[in-house]
């Protein structure tokens, strides 16, 4: 089946084209400043390996579709003859609340309440909102499923995901944990418990998600007992741009001295905090390896060293305290951009934790750098295993859609 993948942002709309037959992506793309000035459309054929970037009007999200439909079916840049090619619509949609704890056809009825999810990421929701639109406009009987990236947190206990306040602001507003990059989670958990040979409802896995945005997840016999994002994705470890955890008195604290604002605080937490506020120079982990490379010469060493650091001990904390709640641990996952790419961050993690039953593989860890398929981190005798896994929401999203439209 056909399948295509669709993740609306607010101005831009990534796209994957994916036969869920062979598992094989026929094209992909972007449409990038989508309802501005100079926007444009790249797309690339994988099959023949073809690439184009274009500059071309797109007023909203129905156009992008109906240029992402014109070069799918393109003579030259193409994979598909027409439309009728493509099967279904899968979405990637970032917050589900508490309304979906798995994939969904759209209906009318969960359209409603996708605008009731509005009030926890106003801005993603209103750009899958659109990006739905777009795609009623240009293929209006193909249907279309939603995947949220909530939705695998969906089984925690109300232990994991009731915060301490008053409990009638979580009656009132929903205010508690849900959790995100789920679909991610869900992928690499299932692909661990396969490596492990073991069912999945027998595994104790933690799944680390360490990217621009990071979340670590227990998942215990397949289902998700905690994870560390939270009511929003602010929550949990140290990010490119976000702080994580902190003391919530320091909220108060920063607005009252400094003078800030509520958009001015949040600003501050999501865009200039995380390994750009500690380092003071950049948010991408490249950068601060770089500069740690250098050694001490270098300006930054000292500030990215510390960033880098906080990370490793936020996450090693995770992994001890996940191991606790779930009375055992059998494998750990390293994935996403930062995961599945930086071996340094991941030495240090797995370095000194012998006492949990890790035995880290160190020339192995080095090697597996921009790797296409899991590899193994640990060494034989290990009791814990270690695994980098490249991620793959795509395919989760077009699989969950085949199964949805197979079974109408
Ligand atoms: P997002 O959360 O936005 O999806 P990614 O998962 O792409 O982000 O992660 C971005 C981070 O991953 C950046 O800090 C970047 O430095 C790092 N990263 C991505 N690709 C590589 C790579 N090839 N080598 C080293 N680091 C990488």
């Amino acid at each position: 089946m056909n399948i295509l993948v669709v993740n609306a942002g607010s101005s831009s709309l990534k796209y994957q084209l994916i036969d869920t037959d062979t598992n094989e992506v026929g094209a992909k793309g972007i449409c990038e400043r989508i309802g501005m000035e100079g926007s444009l459309i790249e797309h690339k054929q994988l099959v023949k390996g073809l690439k184009v970037k274009i500059a071309s009007p797109m007023n909203d999200h129905a156009d992008a579709m109906k240029l992402v439909v014109k070069y799918l079916t393109d003579s030259e840049y193409g994979c598909i003859k027409d439309m009728n090619e493509i099967q279904a619509i899968g979405h990637r949609v970032v917050h589900g609340g508490a309304f979906f704890s798995g994939s969904i056809l759209m209906t009318e009825d969960v359209l409603a309440k996708l605008e009731k999810c509005k009030a926890f990421a106003p801005l993603h929701t209103v750009a899958h909102l659109m990006g739905i639109k777009g795609c009623l406009d240009t293929m209006p009987n193909k249907p279309q499923v939603l995947v949220f990236d909530t939705a695998f947190h969906q089984t925690m206990e109300p232990e994991a995901y009731i915060y301490a306040l008053p409990y009638e602001y979580y009656e009132k507003y929903g205010i508690r944990r849900y959790g995100m990059h789920g679909t991610s989670h869900r992928y690499v958990s299932a692909e661990m418990a396969k490596l492990l040979g073991k069912p999945i409802e027998e595994t104790k896995i933690v799944t680390c998600h360490i990217g621009n945005g990071s979340s670590i997840t227990a998942v215990k016999g397949g289902k998700v007992i905690d994870t560390s994002m939270g009511f929003t994705p602010l929550a949990g470890v140290e990010m490119g741009t976000r702080c994580g955890d902190i003391d919530p008195a320091i909220v108060t604290y920063i607005m009252d001295n400094e003078g800030l604002n509520t958009d001015q605080i949040n600003d501050l937490m999501n865009k200039k905090s995380g390994f750009l506020g500690i380092s003071g120079f950049s948010s991408d982990s490249r950068d601060l390896e770089t500069a740690i490379n250098n050694g001490e010469s270098d300006e930054h060493y000292e500030r990215a060293k510390l960033a880098v650091n906080i990370l490793k001990h936020q996450i090693k904390k995770y992994i001890g305290g996940y191991a606790a709640a779930m009375n055992g641990l059998d494998a750990v996952v390293f994935t996403a951009g930062i995961g599945e790419n930086n071996a340094n961050l991941r030495e240090l993690v797995c370095s000194d934790m012998e006492y949990l039953g890790i035995e880290f593989d160190v020339e192995a860890n080095k090697n597996a750098v921009h790797v296409s398929n899991a590899v193994k981190l640990s060494t034989d005798a290990s009791k814990v295993t270690v695994y980098v896994i490249p991620t793959n929401e795509e395919l989760v999203i077009a699989k969950d859609t085949a199964a949805i439209v197979k079974s109408l």
